[in-house]
């Protein structure tokens, strides 16, 4: 599916974000997660940067989203990863401050799509974010990516332990690579962006 995707702005304090308008989606994760490879899969063009350099981007990148027929206009959010640092009582010690206040009170907010990897154990910031999140009613989905690199016993392995060590009831498989998932993540998508 090709949608046209237009980059904003980046923005590294609340002051810059853009007006609120149409509907939100962020999209979380740790570092080298597979977020901007996700991403530029989702809008068939390159918006986000893959990095080589884990870990750099410290800016909410923000682009704008046409679809075709029924697809509603939003905004795309990414967010930058979040680390391998120790916990602190922030989600993630890595995490610059207006990230938080972001996700908390960003009212056009509609959808945060949290990523982590399959190939990797759950890990407890994961899960932090996402109590976090439920904690302040956010509607989230969690996709597990990279599962082109599993076969199909370890995939639906993997993805139950996560389930479990995570406290999730669904976790969306998703490949950049493939492109296996990404129609249901886009639907995901959409519902959020249509206000269901
Ligand atoms: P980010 O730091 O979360 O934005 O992650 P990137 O998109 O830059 O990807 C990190 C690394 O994972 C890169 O080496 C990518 O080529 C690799 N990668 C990302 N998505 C996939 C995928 O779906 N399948 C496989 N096999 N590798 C992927």
């Amino acid at each position: 599916m090709q949608h046209t995707v237009q980059f904003l702005l980046s923005a590294v304090s609340a002051a810059q974000f853009p007006a609120p308008g149409v509907p939100e989606v962020a999209f979380l994760g740790r570092s080298n997660v597979g977020k901007s490879s996700l991403l530029n899969t989702l809008v068939g063009a390159r918006a986000a940067k893959v990095s080589s350099t884990p870990g750099r981007t410290r800016a909410i990148n923000f682009f704008a989203i046409a679809g075709e027929r029924r697809m509603p206009k939003m905004v795309f959010a990414d967010l930058p990863g979040y680390g391998y640092a120790k916990i602190s009582k922030s989600i993630s010690a890595t995490w610059p401050a207006f990230i938080e206040p972001y996700l908390a009170e960003r009212g056009t907010l509609a959808l945060c799509v949290c990523l982590v990897d399959a190939n990797v154990p759950a890990r407890a910031n994961d899960r932090q974010l996402f109590e976090w999140l439920r904690g302040l009613d956010r509607t989230f989905v969690v996709a597990a990516t990279k599962v082109d690199r599993l076969s199909g016993n370890q995939r639906t392995r993997n993805l139950a332990v996560l389930k479990r060590e995570l406290g999730l009831e669904e976790i969306l498989p998703v490949s950049a690579k493939t492109g296996d998932g990404i129609a249901e993540l886009w639907r995901r998508i959409a519902k959020a962006g249509a206000g269901e």
